[in-house]
């Protein structure tokens, strides 16, 4: 288990500081170039932000001098005001934080937006466990917006910002430093929790795995994960994904039958994990039961 107050050294310029599922904290990344060092995710409080400015200096390293976004979702951009950072984020996530910047987040509001099928109960009772306080919450988007891809040189290494989109944020966007062979994922790969039951798309998650492989690279950082994934951990992720939906696919609303295939086609023995992928799938033969607001 990694300690989740530090940073902790992935290659030559790259840290990262572990996720933190008690009150939803994402994992934050950390490229250290020469001239500037570029922080992914903004956090998901002051406090987070705090924690991460001291794992920083405990290890006598640079402070961030920029920040990227993945996505809008709260627990990935409430800090971006304490970090107070010029700033990069895809036309989605910019045109989506000006709206989240318009709304009241005090505990009825939240309440009632979660009554009214906007909000979801898990991040509302997230958001209160991390913001007990959000009399002086300021959501704030950010300073630049990008297209399709955006390079930023932080002076010998440069990192790639690469809108790819997703089922989880139609927003997603990756982080890819080829000369350290990572690619910081933020959420793309997860399910979609905003219209309903968990989905997943086959439509969408394919193609993205694909691209995702299609990267030369070592290590893949998915944000919710306990720590970054080798390559080859990432495919076989991949390839359970890529299997499983490709015989609920075939086989339709049938359950029973989608999991005795999958039992048998891979010869392992089934878990939690194996069956909610597939109701994730299940989910996304039809379409989605709620329309976000967003
Ligand atoms: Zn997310």
């Amino acid at each position: 288990m990694h300690a989740l107050d530090q940073l902790h050294r992935l290659t030559e310029r790259i840290f990262w500081m572990p996720a933190d599922s008690r009150t939803d904290r994402p994992m934050l990344g950390l490229v250290v170039g020469d001239h500037e060092c570029l922080v992914i995710d903004a956090g998901n409080s002051p406090a987070h932000v705090d924690l991460l400015r001291n794992a920083i200096e405990a290890q006598a390293l640079a402070q961030p001098t920029c920040l990227a976004l993945t996505h809008w979702h709260w627990d990935h951009v409430f800090g971006a005001a304490t970090l107070n950072l010029p700033s990069y984020a895809s036309q989605e996530t910019n045109r989506i934080l000006q709206v989240l910047a318009t709304l009241d987040w005090s505990d009825a509001a939240l309440d009632q937006r979660v009554a009214d099928g906007l909000e979801i109960g898990f991040c509302r009772d997230m958001i209160k466990a991390e913001l007990a306080d959000r009399s002086q919450l300021q959501i704030v988007p950010a300073t630049t917006s990008i297209e399709q891809q955006f390079m930023l040189d932080l002076g010998n290494c440069v990192a790639e910002l690469i809108v790819v989109g997703g089922d989880h944020a139609h927003d997603s966007t990756i982080v890819y430093v080829p000369s350290q062979a990572v690619v910081f994922l933020g959420d793309c790969i997860y399910d979609d929790l905003y219209h309903g039951a968990r989905r997943l798309t086959t439509s969408q998650i394919f193609p993205l795995l694909e691209r995702l492989l299609a990267l030369p690279a070592d290590f893949y950082c998915a944000s919710h994960h306990e720590q970054p994934l080798t390559r080859a951990e990432f495919e076989a992720e991949a390839q359970l994904l890529r299997h499983i939906g490709t015989i609920v696919n075939q086989i339709g609303a049938d359950p029973d039958t989608i999991l005795a295939q999958i039992s048998q086609q891979l010869a392992i023995p089934l878990t939690e994990d194996h069956h909610d992928i597939m109701q994730a799938f299940l989910a996304g033969l039809a379409l989605p039961e709620v329309q976000s607001m967003y």
